[in-house]
This record gives C-alpha cells, sequence and structure tokens, in this order.
C-alpha cells in the first residue's frame, strides 16, 4: 500500500510571521476498488445510524455520497444544523477540524466523527486562543465578533459568531447601534466587511490559504479570453480580485449568484470542490476555476484546500468500521457551553434578517 507523506502548508500568522502545518493526502482509491469501498460506506452509515455530511469544498465522490445516502452538502453551519435535525446517533462530518467541532458545540449528545481530525484551516491555526484572548482583552470597548473558521476556544471568547453569509448584516447592524467591532480572523472578509457596511473594524490578520492565491492580473487576463464569463468571487480573496466580480458571495451565495445570472460561462474564485456541485445544478453551463498562477505565486492550493483533500475514501471508511477515539470529535463541555452562545445569537439574528438562507451560512 503506497504511503502518502505529509505537505507542509505555509500559513501566515497574527503577527506576520511565516508558520508550516502539515496536510496528509489520502490514500489514493484505484477505480478498481473504488465501487466496493462506495458500497461499503453505505452499508455501514445505516447499520451505525450514522449521516454523512460533507462540505462543498471535499471531494466529489464524498459530497456524491453524502447525497446519496441522505447526508448533505453544504457550508458549515447547515452541516451542523443538518446533523442536529437529522435522527441519526453519530454524525460523519467530512470538512476540517472547526467543522467537527461546531457540529459537537450544537449536537453534545451526538458522537462526531471525522476521516481525520488533523484537517486544519489556516485560518482557525492562525488564531491561537491565549494570543487571541490578550488582544480582546486590550480592547475592552469593542463587540468581539469571530467567523466561523475558528476554534471552540475562540468562538467561547466571542460575542458573535458569523459565517460569510450574514457578516455583512451582523456588522451593519452592530454599527448602527454605535458599536466598535473587534473582527478575526479573516483579514480580506472583515476589510470587505468594513467597507461594505462603513463600521469601526479593528482587525485581527489570518489569511485563508487558498483565496489568498488567487491573483487579479491573471484574472484580468482570462476574462480577456472569456468575454462572456461573469466572475464569482467568495469574500476571503483580495480586494484587487473582490473587485472584478460580478458578484461577490459565501459559497452557497455563489452558487445562488450563478443560478439567478444564467450566464452560459462562469469563473469562480473559490476552492474548486465547489465547481462539483454547480456542474450539477446548472448542466451545460461552462465553469472556470480563477487563476492562482503566476507572478508571485505559490501555489500551495492551486485552489483546492490541502487540508478538505485530507478527507478520503479509505479513511471515510475506517472511522466507519472501526469507530476509534482518535477520530471522534471532543469539545470541552464549558467551552462548548459559551461557544455556542455566539453561535446561537448569530441563528437567532439569521430568522429574522436572513430567512432565505434558513438562518445557515458559510465558510
Ligand atoms: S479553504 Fe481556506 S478557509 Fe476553508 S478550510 Fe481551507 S484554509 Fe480554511
Amino acid at each position: 500500500m503506497a504511503v502518502a507523506h505529509p505537505i507542509q502548508i505555509r500559513f501566515e500568522r497574527y503577527d506576520g510571521q511565516l508558520a508550516i502545518a502539515p496536510a496528509t493526502p489520502p490514500r489514493f482509491v484505484t477505480p478498481e476498488e473504488k465501487p466496493r469501498i462506495i458500497e461499503r460506506i453505505k452499508h455501514l452509515l445505516k447499520e451505525r445510524d450514522a449521516v454523512l455530511v460533507a462540505h462543498y469544498y471535499v471531494h466529489p465522490d464524498i459530497q456524491d455520497l453524502a447525497q446519496e445516502t441522505g447526508g448533505t452538502v453544504s457550508d458549515s453551519l447547515e452541516m451542523a444544523r443538518f446533523g442536529h435535525a437529522h435522527s441519526g446517533k453519530t454524525v460523519v462530518v467530512a470538512g476540517v477540524r472547526f467543522m467537527g467541532e461546531t457540529a459537537k458545540i450544537l449536537n453534545p449528545e451526538k458522537k462526531v466523527l471525522m476521516p481525520d481530525l488533523n484537517a486544519e484551516c489556516s485560518l482557525d491555526l492562525a488564531t491561537p486562543i491565549d494570543e487571541f484572548s490578550k488582544f480582546c482583552d486590550a480592547h475592552p470597548d469593542r463587540v468581539v465578533v469571530v467567523y466561523a473558521n475558528t476554534s471552540a476556544a475562540v468562538k467561547a471568547r466571542a460575542d458573535w459568531m458569523v459565517t460569510s453569509s450574514i457578516a455583512e448584516k451582523i456588522v451593519a447592524h452592530l454599527h448602527a447601534q454605535g458599536k466598535k467591532i473587534l473582527w478575526a480572523p479573516d483579514k480580506h472578509l472583515g476589510d470587505y466587511v468594513q467597507r461594505v457596511t462603513g463600521a469601526d473594524m479593528l482587525m485581527w490578520n489570518a489569511a485563508c490559504v487558498v483565496h489568498d492565491e488567487f491573483k487579479a492580473v491573471q484574472l484580468e487576463e482570462l476574462k480577456l479570453l472569456h468575454p462572456g464569463a461573469k466572475v464569482l468571487v467568495h469574500p476571503e480573496s483580495p480586494k484587487a480580485v473582490i473587485d472584478l466580480a460580478d458578484a461577490v458571495g459565501s459559497t452557497t451565495g455563489i452558487i445562488q449568484a450563478a443560478e439567478r445570472m444564467k450566464a452560459k460561462e462562469y469563473i469562480v474564485a473559490t476552492d474548486g470542490g465547489i465547481i462539483h456541485q454547480m456542474r450539477k445544478r446548472m448542466p451545460g453551463v461552462t465553469f472556470i476555476e480563477a487563476p492562482t498562477a503566476g507572478k508571485g505565486a505559490t501555489c500551495q492550493s492551486c485552489a483546492h484546500c490541502p487540508w478538505m483533500a485530507m478527507n478520503g475514501l479509505h479513511n471515510l471508511l475506517a472511522v466507519l468500521e472501526n469507530p476509534n477515539p482518535k477520530n471522534e470529535v471532543h469539545v470541552d463541555p464549558e467551552i462548548g457551553r459559551r461557544a455556542r452562545i455566539p453561535i446561537e445569537r448569530m441563528l437567532e439574528f439569521a430568522k429574522t434578517h436572513l430567512p432565505q438562507m434558513k438562518g445557515s451560512g458559510d465558510a
């Protein structure tokens, strides 16, 4: 059996220094073994009374499995909400660790499993709780608003949690009340929300290793080759890329914008995993990944999150064959209780301010 070696992913810490975290690609699946593994996973999901919830950015095989077995493919909050509403005793989360933690916070009574608990996120890694707490303590006059892509401990320190679907509305709401905001962790999303709302926002420093790599100059060149294409951009991307967008939105927002605009071609600046769902929903439409190559490119991700990619068919099967404590998500009950407050505050707000999204959002 070929052993997959970890790749080393560079990301920027809150203090501007570079740090490195590993991401281990999943074991390769041969075409011969794939049907057998998929059938076995389907069987075990039933036998274990488990539901598979997958993020838009994981491999298409896992997205299809989730949809074919009564699970869901969605954003991080909807993943947690779906797991909560589902009658299954076990929730299997195919995503990254903060998504498993959020699922556990909202479903403390259920067993939450992940194919690989080492699936990280550069935003989460760049926001260690001790430093973040000091930052909050130094600015007691500010309302602490954190993005979903953070640890349970960071959420527990926050007043509000937001997702990219609802960040703008919540910040505008707080701004209208005269509140000043401390924002963490994504600097590009924070900058975008600040420009749209005009709120007084003090920023933490962190970026997504996938969206940070999109390149404006190369995007302009690609637009020249596809003059009819509409550009869809996730707001975790740099400002120069956002400025070229026909629509800026969360993962769910991008899919909805494409359905609404009815163009024949789209250039998509977010993780390429989402294109699988877009092709399924809009057959015959062309979707092109926005460029990450060019001057200054490091192409660590090439528009595919290396940590989302850690979810594979082999480790998904293994977690169902032999549920192992090292694959089970645990959140300290007291941290979970406190982290639930900013999450539920957002969900309550969403009921009245974002009814079309059913209170969900995404990372
Ligand atoms: S795509 Fe970016 S924000 Fe999403 S999990 Fe990967 S590193 Fe984190």
